[in-house]
């Protein structure tokens, strides 16, 4: 297909370059080309930027082998920014996230962190372990704290104090972990739960 990208509308001769997925239809991540970089990119079927930070064309992949196979190229309504469809060979942001906004992965690892500690802690000293003495005085309780947390949750959402209802969210996320833990489950079981649904 012949495309007549408009590569003088930004004063850098820079377009930006949108990068999908071309399976999952994923936002992978975003990068600029220049001409040279469109071409070097439709030749070699290796999607190349030119790199603001390096001032040089960037095939992405050159240092890691990730590289975003080219599939296909799309300009938009007025020709000054490009879809571009790939298959990409490994992660895609430099942080080792399958796309630049993929930030939801980190959090998802501190939770399960969070179980193992929990995991952990249930088996200690109830003495010096506030999670073991929940654990020692039985699930009903351990519920019962739930209940509470919420209702605190509950009661900071009406008020102005972000803070406080910051904190209160965690505290019940928090004892909502104990309570999983408690009958013998983690948040994988409950989120596969809401992925069931979400079908
Ligand atoms: P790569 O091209 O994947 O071999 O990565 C080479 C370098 O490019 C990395 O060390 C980063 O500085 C940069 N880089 C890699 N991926 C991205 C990205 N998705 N967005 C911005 N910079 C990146
Ligand atoms: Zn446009
Ligand atoms: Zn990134
Ligand atoms: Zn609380």
């Amino acid at each position: 297909m012949k495309m007549n990208i408009d590569f003088n509308k930004y004063a850098d001769g820079l377009v930006p370059a949108i990068i999908q997925d071309a399976s999952t239809n994923k936002v992978l991540m975003l990068g600029f080309m220049n001409q040279e970089a469109l071409d070097t990119t439709e030749h070699s079927g290796r999607v190349t930027f030119f790199s603001r930070s390096k001032q040089r064309l960037w095939t992405k992949g050159e240092e890691s082998g990730h590289f975003l196979m080219l599939k296909e190229i799309k300009a938009d309504c007025d020709d000054d920014t490009l879809l571009i469809k790939v298959e990409p060979m490994g992660p895609v942001c430099h942080t080792g996230a399958d796309t630049c906004w993929n930030e939801t992965n980190e959090q998802d690892d501190f939770l399960s962190h969070l179980e193992q500690v929990i995991a952990l802690r249930r088996h200690a000293s109830p003495d010096e372990s506030y999670v073991a003495k929940l654990f020692q005085k039985g699930i009903n309780k351990i519920a019962q704290k739930v209940g509470e947390e919420a209702v605190e949750v509950v009661i900071e959402a009406k008020d102005n104090n972000d803070e406080l209802f910051k904190s209160e969210a965690a505290d019940l996320l928090f004892h909502y972990l104990i309570l999983l833990n408690a009958k013998g489950y983690s948040l994988k079981d409950i989120t596969a739960v809401l992925q069931q649904r979400h079908k």
